[in-house]
């Protein structure tokens, strides 16, 4: 894929600097402690797409953990088992608590004693809305929500970009199959538009998610095939291999299906999300326009509020 900016060539910080500057480590891959500076950025995306926010879309802020059963009933576990992460607790059972410790203090493990709970940590930002919008009876406008989570995937990496903790905010948008077609493809369109506003060289191709496995690929392949997943790339570690850091999804009827989400006239509602990478839009700026947000271009810091 080719992106045509001219000065793509220039990104002011390495992977590196942005590593040491904003991040301190916590010794685990994929999973920082971020600066004032850093989270300073972070605050001001979150107002900057604060603007954007559709008219009339609710908001909810979720937090880092949702039910196993939502994610089970999502799909999410036949579709992505090796991304998701489980919260596992040893419980109040006094025994199991003892012995587990004891093991612990004599240099063994205790967290083979913790048993699985009704929780996991939030693989996306929009599972928890639809249940919730599907409590509403049959859609007749379509719906809007702002929503946003610290959410888990496990992909270790040494990456800066590829974190196992990190902060997504999406709209989301719920109603007939036509107009939520429109929404996402509306968005699509402003993705300019806002990589402008950010001061980023962007490209913006099909995509698929990372199924797991092989009948998972061919999931992909019908995902690419039928334009339901589209990225925002941008140059973060290096100007050749760009980055997503926006999705534009269309599920079509999946979740109005899983969720008896229908429409006033009975038909399966549609869904669609447009996800912020938050974490990814912050490294992408700092990696763009330097480490230093002084130095960053007036009109990125006005758009910020840094
Ligand atoms: P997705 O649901 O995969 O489309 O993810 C939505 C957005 O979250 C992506 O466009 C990324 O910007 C961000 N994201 C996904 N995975 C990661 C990750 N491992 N580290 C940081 N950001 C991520
Ligand atoms: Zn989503």
């Amino acid at each position: 894929m080719t992106i045509a900016t001219p000065d793509i060539a220039r990104l002011a910080a390495s992977p590196d600097e942005v590593l040491a500057r904003l991040f301190t480590s916590m010794n685990v891959d994929g999973v920082y402690g971020r600066t004032g500076a850093y989270e300073d950025v972070v605050d001001g995306l979150g107002r900057y797409i604060g603007t954007l926010r559709p008219k009339g879309a609710e908001v909810f802020r979720f937090p880092p953990v949702v039910s196993r059963a939502l994610i089970e009933k999502s799909g999410y576990l036949k579709s992505f088992p090796h991304l998701l992460g489980c919260v596992c607790a040893l419980g109040a059972d006094p025994k199991r608590v003892t012995d587990a410790v004891a093991r612990y203090e004599a240099g063994g493990t205790w967290a083979d004693s913790a048993e699985p709970s009704e929780l996991v940590l939030a693989p996306a930002a929009c599972y928890p809305i639809y249940p919730i919008a599907a409590k509403r009876g049959a859609i007749s406008d379509t719906l809007l929500f702002d929503v946003a989570s610290d959410c888990f995937r496990r992909e270790p990496s040494k990456d800066i970009d590829r974190l196992q903790s990190f902060r997504m905010r999406e709209f989301v948008a719920i109603g007939a199959p036509v107009e939520i077609s429109v929404f996402r493809d509306q968005w699509m369109a402003r993705a300019p538009e806002i990589a402008g506003d950010l001061g980023l060289n962007h490209s913006i191709d099909a995509a698929s998610d990372p199924f797991f496995g092989r009948e998972g690929q061919m999931v992909g392949r019908f995902q690419v095939a039928n334009a339901l997943k589209f990225e925002m790339l941008i140059p973060v570690r290096s100007p050749e291999s760009a980055t997503a850091c926006m999705s534009f999804n269309c599920h079509k009827d999946h979740f109005g299906l899983t969720w008896g989400m229908n429409t006033v006239d009975g038909e399966p509602a549609h869904t669609a999300c447009v996800a912020f990478g938050v974490d990814r839009l912050a490294v992408a700026l700092f990696a763009r326009h330097g480490v230093e947000v002084g130095g960053w271009p007036k009109a990125v810091r006005g758009k910020l509020g840094v």
